[in-house]
């Protein structure tokens, strides 16, 4: 068994994945704000989960850049900064051997390995979540680019001169088609007055309206929870057409909360992108769900070890 480690903004989730992708033993606890609660909450996932067993190797999926040579954290803006500089394969001592990549790459390990990408060399996967991530596979190997940041389709400029994003760009697909903006973009209607489903629903406290509350609003047919959505989705579809002729891939794989509004987001996508791209690519290249579900944090982060194995 492999023991995979997912660490994100709000709780770090560690596992026993076997050699078939399934989830053996796991445990969650919050992500600590300091250093010295991250080594206690490293320990204790480590004896809940791996005390006693025959680890072959481990893999830690973590927001951020992450050096794949030595595991070294070298970005990782937000509340858990303090690992930056630090060293991951350190805390999971004496296991070995330890694997460490962004949260996207462990993604796409997952999908290459168990999920909508087996048996695939050039894939390009998008997470599309609070944030917007990305992971490019090419020849059956994940991309890092010189700086180790290849891949990170969120950051690709949608709306030229548009709003700051958090990389330094402006007018990032991030900024304009991620969980965070379309709940920004409600707030704003709300505040506004505009009259709609999402004000009668959430008028007492627009600040809680979540993305899921901007998707079912939405699919109920309210016009402005629709233009939100569309807006965000037509973003999306600009990224995606320059993506697929700079990448190249045979599958496109959206991931994250975003693709779980199913159909209203892939039908729209399957019409548009191949109108975009038919030309020089020759075939509209699928764009499928994400299939690693539960767990899909922990079996990417042990598919960066497997996957590197070639298991
Ligand atoms: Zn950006």
């Amino acid at each position: 068994v492999y023991l995979g480690i997912d660490i994100g903004g709000t709780r770090i989730k560690a596992a026993l994945v076997d050699a078939s992708g399934a989830v053996a033993r796991s445990h969650v606890v919050a992500s600590p704000l300091s250093l010295a609660e991250f080594r206690c909450a490293i320990a204790e996932l480590l004896k809940a989960t791996a005390a006693d067993a025959s680890v072959a190797g481990v893999g830690i999926g973590c927001k951020g850049i992450i050096r794949a040579s030595d595991t070294l954290v070298e970005s990782l803006p937000g509340t858990m900064d303090y690992l930056e500089g630090q060293t991951l394969a350190d805390f999971v001592a004496p296991f070995a051997p330890v694997r460490a990549d962004n949260d996207a790459r462990a993604a796409l390990a997952g999908e290459l390995m168990f999920g909508a990408g087996r048996g695939m060399r050039d894939v390009l996967m998008l997470t599309l979540g609070t944030g917007v991530g990305g992971a490019i596979a090419q020849a059956g190997v994940l991309v890092r680019g010189h700086s180790g940041v290849a891949g990170h389709a969120g950051h690709i400029t949608v709306e030229p001169g548009g709003a700051k994003c958090i990389c330094g760009n402006r007018g990032c697909l991030e900024t304009r088609f991620s969980a965070k903006a379309l709940e920004l973009e409600a707030i704003g209607a709300v505040l506004r007055g505009c009259d709609s489903l999402l004000r009668q629903r959430h008028q007492a406290n627009p600040l809680a309206i979540t993305c899921a509350d901007v998707v079912n609003c939405a699919r109920e047919g309210d016009a402005v929870a629709r233009a939100i959505w569309e807006q965000g989705v037509s973003y999306l579809i600009d990224a995606l057409a320059g993506l697929l002729h700079v990448v190249d891939p045979e599958l496109v794989i959206l991931g994250g909360q975003i693709a779980a509004a199913g159909e209203m987001l892939f039908e729209p996508l399957r019409r548009e992108v191949p109108l975009r791209t038919m030309r020089m690519l020759k075939r509209a290249v699928p764009i499928v769900p994400a299939q690693v579900g539960d767990g899909s944090g922990v079996v990417g982060a042990a598919s960066l070890v497997m996957y590197s194995k070639g298991a």
